[in-house]
């Protein structure tokens, strides 16, 4: 296969997209899947963003990569958490091994490749990155700038309290805008993988701020899908086209609280009579102001809109259930900056994980979706709990209680729950939280949350961990549904193949063979496996020391 190119659609998955299809709403989907192949792409856990793209574009599993953890990295012995970046990424990517082959890539708008690395090729960070990211080269985009729009990361409305409409509309410009850049670029420059991802087919399940707006979004997902028929119309001809998500998307039925329910065992206790992290979030803020601190911008208070958007913002920053010690630096790597001259820096301080009593706290859920962290003497800042027997004791009886915890209608609340070694694997495990999940993956799923009563209804959309995949092409198959799952570390392995280069031996996926037609030249062309040169293991294993503090 000449070319390849990927088409990320973030947070897609058939259970969402496939009644549009067989309305005839998105035709240039269904043309892929009516020229090719396609199945169920199972994501990484957590299916979250950040850890699913980096899985998917590094073919290896969290554990390797180091993207273990959301959207934050936990610092090591602190509370103190960071934005994820591509700096965060201990793996090659796709495209740094085709660069390694002197093949040309562009990357447009992947997740977590801020700041970009050098490559053969072009590479404009997406999601997670500042609104001016990091480019390589450099100075890409202002080429694209002067002959079109100012190129941008994020929606104008990003976080601010419009109507869903004008949301709409922005995350339409937007998408359009990415696919003129996606275009530009492609029909300027040689390249031999090309990659464009779609974020707002994700965002549009979280942002309307009420899940009944079916019909805006899937004007969205039209909008999608004109942009990815013009993107093969003008560059797929001879290439194969792979259509990928990082995880799926469905409507919820429960709202579950871990962090309640540890507090109900017995395991988790508060310090202050805050009992949700907005109630926190608001009363520091309302503190903060009332208090006058002199390094705020005193003009800029109060503002007219202001607070909404502030609020917008807390409820956002909520969702993450997430504690953030350093909200002031986090508001500006995710282009909040309308708004980071307005939030008193003291929040950046006072944003408590404090709220919970360490001293009494044996697990906490630092995230709604990643899973429990035991509060270890000698790795927490304030840990309890002693290592060895404790430690093992204490999480084996919180998988145990996990796996018979039911839904108040009596459904199981997880399809698995296991300790994290057996999950992860690979030198950047340690990072992760201690009990990893699989939420039970019904019809409805269930909305994990950070604060509030341990069940509560929801009707909220959240993630699943069925994403989607498709692909047609030349070599491609015309086989309609594989009976087949495929899994999200497939995707660098097959991609590999196809090109004709190398299969590294330590990617955690396979080569997706049966997507090939039989007698097409990578059907036919054996796999070639490529063991892991040697000073890499020596590099990451210094790494690995480095860290540890041992070296
Ligand atoms: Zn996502």
């Amino acid at each position: 296969m000449k070319r390849v190119v990927i088409i990320g659609l973030d947070g897609a998955c058939w259970g969402i997209v496939m009644p549009w299809i067989e309305q005839g709403e998105l035709p240039n989907l269904g043309e892929i899947l009516a020229e090719g192949v396609y199945s169920e792409l199972r994501s990484v856990i957590p299916p979250t963003t950040p850890p699913a793209w980096t899985s998917l574009i590094t073919g290896k599993n969290p554990g390797k990569h180091g993207i273990t953890f959301e959207f934050f990295k936990q610092k090591d012995g602190g509370f103190e958490r960071e934005i994820v970046s591509a700096l965060d990424n201990k793996e090659k990517c796709i495209w740094d091994y085709l660069s390694e082959h002197d093949m040309s890539s562009i990357v447009i708008n992947v997740p977590v490749t801020h700041p970009a690395r050098k490559m053969k090729g072009i590479l404009i960070p997406g999601y997670m990155a500042p609104a001016n990211p990091v480019c390589f080269p450099r100075d890409i985009l202002d080429e694209f700038q002067q002959e079109n729009r100012a190129y941008k990361v994020y929606a104008d409305s990003e976080v601010a309290d419009v109507t869903p409409e004008k949301r709409l509309q922005d995350y339409i410009d937007l998408t359009r805008l990415r696919k003129e850049a996606t275009l530009y670029y492609a029909r300027k420059y040689e390249w031999d993988f090309l990659m464009v991802e779609f974020q707002k087919t994700d965002a549009i399940f979280h942002t309307l701020g009420d899940s009944n707006q079916e019909n805006l979004r899937l004007r969205l997902y039209q909008c999608v899908d004109e942009c990815i028929g013009e993107i093969l119309e003008a560059l797929g001809k001879n290439a194969g086209v792979l259509l990928v998500s990082d995880h799926g998307m469905g409507k919820c039925k429960w709202q579950c609280c871990l962090n309640s329910w540890l507090k109900e065992e017995g395991l988790l206790t508060y310090r202050s009579r805050a009992t949700t992290r907005e109630d926190t979030l608001l009363t520091v803020r309302k503190r903060t102001m009332d208090e006058g601190y002199d390094h705020m911008p005193v003009e800029d208070e109060p503002v007219k809109g202001t607070s909404s958007r502030l609020d917008a913002l807390m409820r956002y920053l909520g969702k993450t259930g997430v504690t953030l010690e350093r909200a002031d630096e986090i508001l500006s790597r995710l282009h909040l900056t309308f708004l980071e001259k307005k939030v008193p820096k003291i929040i950046g301080h006072k944003m408590p994980r404090r709220q919970i009593d360490w001293a009494k706290t044996k697990a906490y859920c630092p995230s709604p979706l990643i899973g429990v962290r035991i509060n270890l003497k000698g790795r927490e800042p304030e840990g309890i709990v002693e290592p060895g027997q404790e430690y093992h004791d204490l999480r084996r009886l919180i998988i145990e209680k996990f796996q018979r915890l039911r839904t108040p209608d009596g459904e199981l609340v997880f399809e698995e729950v296991l300790p994290r070694e057996e999950y992860y694997h690979g030198g950047e495990s340690s990072d992760a939280p201690d009990i990893l999940f699989v939420p039970n993956d019904s019809d409805r799923c269930i909305e994990f949350k950070g604060f509030g009563r341990v069940f509560r209804p929801s009707s909220e959309y959240w993630h699943k961990m069925d994403g989607l995949f498709a692909a047609s092409g030349p070599d491609i198959a015309r086989a309609g549904h594989l009976p087949s799952k495929l899994s999200i570390l497939d995707v660098a392995p097959t991609v590999l193949h196809a090109i004709g280069l190398p299969v590294p031996r330590d990617m955690d996926g396979r080569v997706l063979t049966e997507i090939f037609n039989e007698s097409s030249e990578p059907a036919m062309r054996p796999i070639v496996y490529q063991e892991r040169d040697e000073t890499e293991k020596v590099k990451s294993k210094i790494r690995r020391l480095k860290r540890s503090g041992e070296v």
